[in-house]
C-alpha cells in the first residue's frame, strides 16, 4: 500500500493514477500535440520588455478581470472567427483546462452530469471527476465521426447538465459539422436547460472554420480555445472562452481570485501581438499534417482524416508495442488507448521525417 492509499481522500480518486504523457528525453517528441517551433526572437524579447513592465508591479495582485487581456482575445476572435465579440463574452484561465474546470464547477459538480463521446480528450472526463460531476461516455461511429442518431439518444436517455464536442476532436482529429452542434443544441436544450461546450482547442489547423457563429441566439453555447496549440505557447498556460455574457458572469462565481498572474497575462498579450507570425507556422504545420497523412497512407497504414495538428494511425494488433518499437529509433508517439490506433504530432519536416523513417523499419519488421 503507498503513502497515497493511506491517506483519506475521496473515495472516487483512490487507486487513480495522474493524467500526463510520458515526457522521455528523445531526439524527436511527437506526442503531446506541441507546437514545434520555438517562439521568435523579436516575440521573446517583446515577452521579456512587458513581463519586465508587469514585474515592477508585482507587489499589487493582478487585474482580477484580466480587462486589457480579455479585450485582444475577443479582438483576435472576432477577426478570425467571422463572429463579432466584446470582452464582456471573453474569459481566460491558466490553459483551457483551467476553463474547462471553471466551467465544471459552476454548471456541473454532485448530484450533475456530463456526457461526451469517445474516444476523446480523455480530460474532459478526469475534470468531470476531479469537479463530482457524474460522467457518461457516448460512442462515436466506427468513423470516430459524432452519429447524430446515437448522440440525441444518449442525450434524451441522460438529460446531462453538460454536454462536451471537440472539434476538431482529440485523439481523432475529427472536425464536426455545425449541423451536429446546432442539433445536439437543440437536443439538450429540449431534454433541460444544459450547457453545450465545443472545445475548439485545434481549431486554427482545422480545414473548415471555426463554429464561433454558432453562438449567436444560443446562450447555453460555449466555445473554448488556447493559445497552447496555434500560438505555440504551451508553456505558457493560457486557455479562453467565448460565449454569453452571462456564462462570463458565472465562471467568476468559481474562480479563484487573481487565479491569472500579471506575468501570465502580460506575456500572452506579447503572444498576441505576434498573431501574423504565430500563425505563418500553422501553415506549415498544415502542410506537414498533410503530408503525415499522405505519406503514412503511402505506407498502407490506415489514417483518420485530420483537422487537427496531428494524425491517428493504425490499425495494429499491439499499438503499445509499435509505439515501443517506434520509441526504440528516438521517436516518442501516443498511445491513448484507442483500439488499434497511435497517434503522431505533426512536428518540423526533419522530425516528421524522422518519424517516418522509424515507421517504415517498424512496419517492416512487423510484416
Ligand atoms: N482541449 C483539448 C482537446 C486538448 O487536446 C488540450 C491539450 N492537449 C486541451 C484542451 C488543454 O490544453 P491547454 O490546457 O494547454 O489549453
Amino acid at each position: 500500500m503507498s503513502d497515497l492509499d493511506r491517506l483519506p481522500i475521496r473515495a472516487e480518486l483512490r487507486g487513480q493514477s495522474p493524467y500526463g504523457a510520458p515526457q522521455l528525453d528523445v531526439p524527436v517528441r511527437l506526442n503531446t500535440n506541441e507546437n514545434p517551433y520555438p517562439l521568435p526572437a523579436a516575440l521573446v524579447a517583446r515577452i521579456a520588455e512587458r513581463v519586465a513592465a508587469a514585474a515592477r508591479d508585482l507587489n499589487r495582485y493582478p487585474d482580477r478581470d484580466a480587462v486589457e487581456l480579455r479585450t485582444a482575445l475577443a479582438d483576435y476572435l472576432s477577426r478570425t472567427g467571422d463572429y463579432p465579440l466584446g470582452p464582456e463574452r471573453v474569459w481566460a484561465a491558466n490553459g483551457s483546462n483551467e476553463v474547462l474546470q471553471q466551467l465544471l464547477q459552476a454548471f456541473g459538480g454532485p448530484g450533475r452530469t456530463a456526457l461526451g463521446f469517445d474516444p476523446s480528450y480523455s480530460m474532459h472526463a478526469l475534470i468531470a471527476r476531479g469537479t463530482g460531476t457524474g460522467w457518461i461516455s457516448g460512442a462515436r461511429g466506427a468513423d470516430y465521426t459524432i452519429d447524430l442518431d446515437e448522440a440525441l439518444a444518449r442525450i434524451a436517455e441522460h438529460r446531462p447538465n453538460v454536454v462536451f464536442l471537440c472539434s476538431p476532436n482529440n485523439p481523432t482529429g475529427t472536425a464536426l459539422a455545425g449541423e451536429v452542434v446546432e442539433r445536439v443544441y437543440d437536443a439538450a436544450q429540449a431534454a433541460r436547460p444544459s450547457l453545450v461546450i465545443v472545445d475548439e482547442a485545434y481549431v486554427e489547423f482545422a480545414h473548415t472554420a471555426s463554429l464561433l457563429p454558432l453562438l449567436e441566439g444560443r446562450p447555453h453555447l460555449v466555445v473554448s480555445r488556447t493559445m497552447s496549440k496555434a500560438f505555440g505557447a504551451a508553456g505558457l498556460r493560457l486557455g479562453y472562452l467565448a460565449a454569453d455574457a452571462a456564462v462570463v458572469d458565472a465562471v467568476q462565481l468559481v474562480r479563484l481570485p487573481y487565479h491569472l498572474s500579471a506575468v501570465n497575462q502580460a506575456t500572452a498579450l506579447a503572444c498576441l501581438e505576434f498573431e501574423d507570425t504565430l500563425l505563418g507556422y500553422v501553415r506549415e504545420l498544415k502542410e506537414q499534417r498533410d503530408r503525415l497523412v499522405g505519406e503514412l497512407r503511402a505506407l498502407g497504414c490506415e489514417v483518420t482524416d485530420s483537422d487537427a495538428n496531428f494524425v491517428q494511425f493504425g490499425r495494429f494488433e499491439d499499438p503499445h508495442a509499435i509505439w515501443a518499437e517506434i520509441l526504440e529509433h528516438g521517436v516518442l508517439v501516443r498511445d491513448n488507448g484507442v483500439p488499434g490506433m497511435l497517434r503522431v504530432t505533426a512536428g518540423t519536416d526533419a522530425e516528421n521525417t524522422a518519424f517516418l523513417d522509424a515507421m517504415r523499419h517498424v512496419l517492416k519488421s512487423a510484416r
